[in-house]
């Protein structure tokens, strides 16, 4: 595919093929994504429908190492054969650019020498790129004729046969009229022609080059992956390549060397750098029972651990899964290139002939007339408009997961640069999600009998809170019996049977529900609570047998990662099912002003809902589990995973760290990649607008006349700078500035401004 016109085309092609339910092209990664119902069309259909168009495809079943091995090799060959036929085109034109330069020396000994042969040796040279070196646009050409439209490549076979076939005419002409090949050729562009495909080739070669460096973070963590594993064999510590490696084999894992698989640490105790995953370059303490993750770096202790997950189940293999989908996937705003270069191609066709005819009419002469209107052919390819938008996104998912911020493609990515609001769960995403008990306050009974009855009824439920009731009366040594009849009810708290007595713990609501009276003790809740701990009931049928309160301390980066978003001009809300007091208590320690307390979980989609009736773009942060349906509601669903299982089907972006500051640096990401798109479109545009009237020689008058080979040249480097421009995202840093990549395209405006006019002097 050489533009976005190819890839709108295979586009068209696909979506034409009975039982295509949907189709993407995508021109930077050279991928399609088709969805197709499988009874009715089978994939090698697809690649067929693809070749109809002119075009290759290969089904790509091979993910992960393989696949990304692949896209490597094909991406080198591109690169390699662009290469090759630049040089053997350049080799070609060469002689022809002496020509060219002698002409301008009319006298000299050697333009008097050469001159009579000039005119049959380009003949003999410019053929080759014509014809040979040239195939690949006359076959692109010929394909979207089929079709009935026009890409990209129309441009440039037309443009390079129009100069090429008049001067084989006006040769000809020559050979009919003096009887010999030899002498003063007049009206010949043979190297217009090659020279215009040449510099075509080069741009292409530099484009893939470039389009190849936006891919790299991918083979970055591909690299990471380890290429072998020390397992136990029969007690027997052999060294197996990684593929064999088989859940529940124990591997030994020695200091300084790289963990190859996830799994569970069984013997030793160590520290890991997860940076490579995470983002985070503290190293992280392991011991017994924690989890360790593959291409991970071991630090100084020695351990063996039971694998867990293994080839496409790891977290790395996980993540490049994601950053691939997510770079192949499509942006809201490419539909706008596309629609442009949809139109841009058949307009400047029209152009190309209102400026041929114009000319004529005004008196100007053939040959200046079809160079004019060769020059706007081919300075109006749209190549730069369709690489605006993909190369960005390439560019700036890999560098999300290079800090451990995935991002699922344009769509997110560009959500997430018009947030208005940010809506965050408190338990677990402001806060650790580890609450401790605090307090034990027996109203009645035997104390220690409160917690025991407490931690008892909590055994069956998994809410945050039951698991640290049950902890603190562990430590304390209680011995915990199982309770009949068990229930938990979702916002309120839980209820069951021991030894026949009915109790429940909970919240008010709970309580209350049951018709137990507070009384005075509303004084002693509403104390606990607002210290910020959450105080939970305990009742029988009759009355409140204690109370528990538990804390939950925030993370300590939620501050200033609230302080931070405001700064950006974001509103950030809590939402939580804990009462009002605790969650003001801890709003107050973060700064967070709006507060939504005391929502049931399968409430808060509701309240994202409401937040965008009052017209607000709503972010959601959560950790994807009960979170999901707020999630998915919010304009832009944002899931911390929970330490580096990011599995998680709920959220646009996945944060790999527990970390809030990755939601301003996930944000600032996408402010700096939608206005570098911004800039991309707008540079493509820019270039478009100047270049047209230049190469239709409006502005002769004033002696700025363009060249057909020199504007494509110009066109080349339009979008060799657009993906250039793109991978200037890389040095994208949350806490600097990236001034280079602010005023870049302002010098590729000046820089492309001047060159144009460089170019028409050189051309007069
Ligand atoms: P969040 O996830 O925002 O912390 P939940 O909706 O899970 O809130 O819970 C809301 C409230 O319901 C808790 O603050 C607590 O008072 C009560 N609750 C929920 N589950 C339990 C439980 N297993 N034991 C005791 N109380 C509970
Ligand atoms: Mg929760």
């Amino acid at each position: 595919m050489h533009c976005a016109s190819c890839s709108a085309l295979i586009t068209r092609k696909l979506k034409k093929t009975v039982g295509v339910e949907e189709a993407n092209v995508n021109l930077a990664s050279a991928k399609a994504h088709v969805r197709f119902d499988s009874s009715m069309v089978h994939e090698h259909d697809l690649v067929a429908a693809v070749k109809a168009a002119g075009y290759k495809a290969e089904v790509r079943n091979e993910h992960g190492h393989h696949g990304v091995e692949l896209d490597r090799k094909r991406q080198e060959s591109e690169i390699a054969d662009y290469r090759r036929k630049f040089l053997i085109g350049f080799a070609l034109s060469f002689p022809m650019l002496v020509f060219m330069v002698l002409t301008f020396l009319p006298n000299s000994s050697l333009h008097m020498m050469t001159l009579p042969y000039m005119g049959i040796v380009s003949l003999i040279l410019a053929t080759p790129v014509q014809i040979w070196l040239g195939s690949g646009f006359f076959r692109g050409f010929w394909s979207s004729l089929k079709m009935g439209t026009f890409s990209m490549d129309s441009l440039i076979a037309i443009g390079t046969y129009a100069a090429y076939l008049y001067s084989v005419y006006n040769l000809t002409v020559h050979v009919v009229t003096e009887g010999s090949v030899f002498g003063d050729v007049h009206d010949l562009y043979f190297e217009v022609a090659a020279l215009l495909i040449t510099f075509v080739l080069l741009g292409k070669w530099m484009e893939a080059r470039a389009k190849g460096r936006t891919s790299e973070a991918i083979q970055k963590l591909m690299s990471l992956q380890a290429k072998t594993a020390r397992v136990l064999r029969n007690g027997q510590a052999v060294d197996i390549p990684i593929e064999e490696v088989k859940v529940g084999d124990i591997v030994v894992v020695r200091p300084g060397e790289k963990i190859p698989v996830d799994g569970i640490v069984m013997k030793g105790l160590t520290s890991v750098d997860e940076s490579m995953l995470t983002g985070e370059s503290i190293p992280v303490e392991k011991k017994e029972g924690d989890h360790i993750f593959g291409a991970t770096m071991n630090g100084n202790g020695s351990i063996e651990f039971r694998a867990e997950k293994v080839g496409s189940e790891t977290a790395l293999a996980q993540i490049i899964k994601f950053v691939e989908e997510a770079q192949g996937s499509k942006a809201p705003i490419q539909d706008f290139a596309d629609w442009v270069s949809s139109w841009f191609v058949p307009a400047v066709i029209v152009i190309a002939i209102i400026t041929l005819i114009g000319w004529l009419l005004v008196g100007a002469t053939f040959t200046f007339s079809l160079l004019a209107s060769v020059s706007v052919l081919v300075i109006a390819c749209p190549c730069a408009l369709g690489l605006a938008t993909p190369t960005a996104i390439m560019v700036a998912t890999g560098k999300g997961a290079e800090h451990g911020i995935l991002i699922r493609g344009g769509e997110p990515l560009e959500a997430a640069n018009k947030i208005d609001v940010i809506v965050f769960d408190k338990t677990g995403t402001l806060t650790k999600g580890k609450p401790v008990v605090t307090d034990v306050i027996v109203l009645k009974g035997v104390a220690d009998e409160v917690l025991r009855i407490a931690a008892s009824l909590e055994q069956g439920s998994e809410h945050p809170l039951a698991e640290s009731i049950v902890q603190h009366a562990k430590t304390k040594g209680l011995s915990l019996s199982s309770a009949d009849k068990f229930q938990a009810i979702p916002g309120h708290g839980v209820k069951g049977l021991l030894n026949g007595t009915q109790y429940y713990l909970g919240n008010r609501k709970l309580i209350e529900q049951e018709k137990i009276l507070l009384g005075e003790m509303e004084n002693r809740l509403q104390q606990l609570e607002d210290e910020g701990k959450t105080a939970m009931l305990l009742a029988d049928k009759q009355s409140v047998l204690g109370i528990i309160a538990v804390a939950d301390t925030v993370k300590e980066t939620s501050k200033e990662a609230m302080e931070k978003l405001q700064s950006m001009g974001i509103d950030v809300y809590m939402i939580t099912g804990d009462n009002r007091r605790t969650a003001e208590a801890i709003a107050t320690k973060l700064g967070i002003q709006n507060v939504l307390a005391e929502v049931l979980p399968e409430k808060k989609a509701s309240e994202v809902k409401k937040l965008q009736a009052q017209g607000k773009r709503v972010a959601m942060v959560g950790d994807g589990i009960n979170d999901s349906p707020a999630l998915a509601q919010a304009n832009l669903g944002i899931a911390m995973g929970s330490g580096t299982d990011i599995a998680m089907e709920a959220g646009g972006i996945v944060l790999v760290r527990n970390d809030l500051r990755d939601v301003v640096m996930a944000i600032q990401l996408s402010r700096a990649t939608v206005s570098k798109i911004m800039q991309n479109l707008f540079f493509a545009l820019f270039y478009n607008v100047i270049g047209i009237p230049i190469a239709a020689r409006l502005f002769m008058h004033w002696g700025i006349v363009l060249r057909p080979e020199l504007a494509g040249l110009a066109m080349a480097f339009s979008s060799v700078s657009v993906v250039t421009n793109s991978l200037l995202l890389k040095s994208f840093h949350p806490q600097r500035r990236n001034w280079i990549s602010d005023v870049a395209p302002w010098f590729m405006i000046i820089g492309f401004t001047a060159v144009f006019f460089l170019f028409a002097r050189i051309s007069s």
